[in-house]
């Protein structure tokens, strides 16, 4: 192999030279493990609360809110509908006292309205089954105009006939 011009060999030693720059101080390694430690802590700490949740929140409470953040002793629990955010409200010196009483280093608690997903869509699910044209609980009876049989007033009213004819009617 022939040997490098003098050009390219000034180009690796400039390489050798950025390799070796100081090496980064020790200071940002030690707060990195820091915040690594206050992290775990904190997950440690709300892991812990997840799991006395239903202790703490009572049968009631618990399946409708959820501890989301500890932070600096601050508690934040998502509610799942503004009723339950309420009643949060309204036990929140009964939920530090049962937070203290476990051991748990919260000072103050913060309650926020919480919507996952999930629930979001169960809700709209319920909605639309609330308005469902098939519910006779809601609608009533009433007689089909085409057929004359027996039909959910919700069903006539949204296609003017039964939810029979409607389909016959599609089909055909
Ligand atoms: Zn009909």
């Amino acid at each position: 192999m022939a040997v490098a011009p003098d050009q390219q060999r000034r180009r690796l030693q400039g390489l050798e030279i950025l390799q070796q720059a100081p090496p980064a101080p020790a200071a940002p390694l030690s707060d990195c493990l820091d915040s690594v430690s206050r992290q775990w802590r904190r997950d440690g700490g709300l892991a812990g609360l997840w799991q006395d949740w239903p202790a703490i929140a009572g049968d009631q409470l618990a399946p409708h809110c959820r501890p989301l953040s500890l932070r600096r002793g601050v508690l934040t629990i998502g509610a799942s509908h503004p009723q339950w955010r309420q009643a949060l409200q309204y036990n929140r010196l009964q939920l530090l006292a049962a937070l203290k009483s476990k051991g748990h280093p919260v000072r103050d608690l913060r309650i926020q309205q919480h919507h996952s997903v999930n629930q979001a869509r169960l809700e709209s699910e319920a909605n639309i089954w609330a308005r469902h044209p098939s519910r006779t609980d809601v609608h009533g009876m009433g007689t089909c105009p085409s057929c004359g049989r027996p039909a959910p007033n919700g069903e006539i009213k949204l296609w003017t006939v039964c939810g029979f004819c409607h389909r016959q009617r599609l089909s055909s």
